[in-house]
């Protein structure tokens, strides 16, 4: 049973204007059509703040204030001062942590527990990362003496992590020479947009990052624009394939990371009450809203039923509600869309026959929520083992040998991340060697750092975030 916590409110230091501009060249400019779009607060359903929406007159004053930053500051500049700059940002982040915690929290629906501990750090992390290799370089492409950096890079973000989605892409962008045009995605651009404010801060030279909200068709417009010489987009499979379709042909650069149905592996001899957490941690995190998350379990079949009772068990004590409370597990979905794809999926899962196990917590009124869930008596045919679902829903099923885990782990188009759970390290490492994933964590799920390399195979993507195999994007 659930204990009976007191509310533990987060207060909000970060004031929310009514209307936010982009960011172009260092200023604040209204959007050229004069239109702007509601950001709403997933958690109450409530408005926070009118955003403009980018049309393809402000996605082309963006790219020519990056091009004439890079052309005229950035790439001259010796790659010391550059350095500088990326560190103030960093330092900036960590001194409006909560800030930018908060805003994350409201304009996302995360947990602030995960956006006060996770997302502002790793962003942190990445600019101070970045920094260190700004004047270092010549390391990074073995062979080089000085890389050059590509030019003005269009960089597309989701909603399930958009602040640290946003470090992943200036960080190493900047901090390898070239100017940066950041498109948000169009449920949560306000984080994006105190960023901006703290390049202002920094004193970053205008147009070296700018950003242009809007929704996919903003996106697009950066895409096709001729004068981005690269794009490094994170987002779904799908629109992936539609900007690789929009790029053939052209010598623009891309990286795309995309989306996942990754593998979780059980083995009989694992710790299971740590496999438990791990499993937990896996799907439940960001409400599930994780490219890599484990939202495939393979359990050895000799612990399936014990597995499920101790999950069954373990999701009862998490916390369902309120993200600004700091002792919620589980916060909004994002948006009333995902909420809504979220639910099909699990009719699916009822319709094929898998049986659904759920928490049996009250939910807030107002706002989009989904109990913690998972899916017992799953084949490998059914739509919630092979479609990303993107919420707090597990798919578990079966396996008897590490051969038979392997094959049925590698067998989906995605190849993003994997967690093999044993006591045994030489199976370990027999079973991550095999699989096609970009990530697998041996006995941990959801570990991230700065310089580990992060992204997929096959439909999860190409190219590497993070780490030195993360700078080649950047450079040529
Ligand atoms: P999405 O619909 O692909 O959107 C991603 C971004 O692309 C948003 O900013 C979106 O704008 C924009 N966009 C939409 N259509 C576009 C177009 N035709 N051209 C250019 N840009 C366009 O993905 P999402 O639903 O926001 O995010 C969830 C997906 O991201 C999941 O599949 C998840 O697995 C994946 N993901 C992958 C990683 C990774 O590292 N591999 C990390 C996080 C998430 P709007 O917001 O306005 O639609
Ligand atoms: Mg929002």
């Amino acid at each position: 049973m659930a204990l009976a916590y007191a509310p533990s409110l987060e207060t909000t230091p970060v004031r929310i204007a009514p209307r936010y501009d982009h960011f172009i060249g260092g200023r604040w400019v209204a959007s050229a059509g004069g239109e702007t779009f509601a950001t709403v607060n997933p958690a109450t359903e409530a408005e926070l703040a009118q955003v403009a929406v980018g049309t393809p007159d402000d996605v082309d004053r963006a790219v020519a204030a990056a091009r004439r930053a890079y052309e005229q500051t950035w790439r001259p500049m010796r790659p010391a001062d550059r350095a500088k700059y990326v560190y103030r940002i960093a330092r900036a982040i960590t001194e409006r942590s909560r800030e930018l915690a908060v805003l994350e929290t409201l304009d996302g629906g995360k947990p602030i527990k995960e956006s006060r501990d996770f997302d502002v750090v790793q962003a942190a992390a990445h600019f101070f990362y970045h920094a260190g290799w700004a004047d270092k370089l010549r390391y990074a492409l073995p062979g080089r003496d000085e890389p050059e950096p590509v030019g003005v890079v269009g960089s597309i973000v989701p909603w399930n992590f958009p602040l640290l989605m946003a470090a992943w892409k200036i960080a190493p962008a900047i901090a390898c020479g070239n100017t940066v045009v950041l498109k948000p995605a169009e449920t949560t651009p306000l984080t994006a947009l105190l960023l901006a404010q703290i390049c202002e801060e920094a004193e970053l030279p205008p147009g070296v990052v700018n950003v242009v909200t809007g929704d996919g068709q903003t996106g697009a417009a950066l895409v096709a624009h001729p004068g981005v010489d690269k794009i490094a987009f994170t987002g779904s499979t799908e629109v992936g394939k539609i900007i690789q379709k929009a790029i053939a042909g052209t010598r623009k650069r891309v990286t795309l990371e995309l989306g996942g149905k990754a593998a979780n592996i059980v083995f009989a001899d694992a710790p299971l009450d740590q496999a438990v957490e791990g499993i937990v941690n896996g799907i439940y995190f960001n409400q599930g809203h994780v490219c890599c998350a484990g939202s495939r379990l393979l359990v050895q079949e000799p612990v399936h039923d014990e597995v499920v009772e101790r999950l069954a068990a373990r999701i009862e004590t998490l916390r369902v509600g309120d993200p600004l409370d700091k002792n919620t597990d589980i916060g909004a979905i994002n948006s009333a869309a995902q909420h809504a794809k979220i639910a099909e999926l699990v009719a699916s899962g009822i319709a094929e026959g898998a049986v659904l196990h759920q928490q049996s917590c009250a939910l807030p009124e107002r706002g989009w929520y989904h109990r913690a869930s998972f899916f017992t008596n799953v084949s490998q045919s059914h739509r919630i083992a092979r479609e990303e679902i993107f919420g707090p829903v597990l798919s578990i099923m079966t396996f008897r040998t590490a051969d038979e885990a392997i094959e049925k782990a590698n067998n989906t188009p995605y190849g993003l991340s994997a967690g093999v759970w044993t006591d045994k390290g030489a199976k370990s490492m027999y079973v991550a060697q095999r699989l096609a994933a970009g990530v697998v964590w041996c006995s941990a799920f959801n570990q991230f750092d700065p310089s580990s390399p992060f992204g997929g195979y096959r439909e999860s993507g190409f190219g590497r975030e993070g780490g030195v195999a993360g700078l080649h994007a950047y450079l040529s």
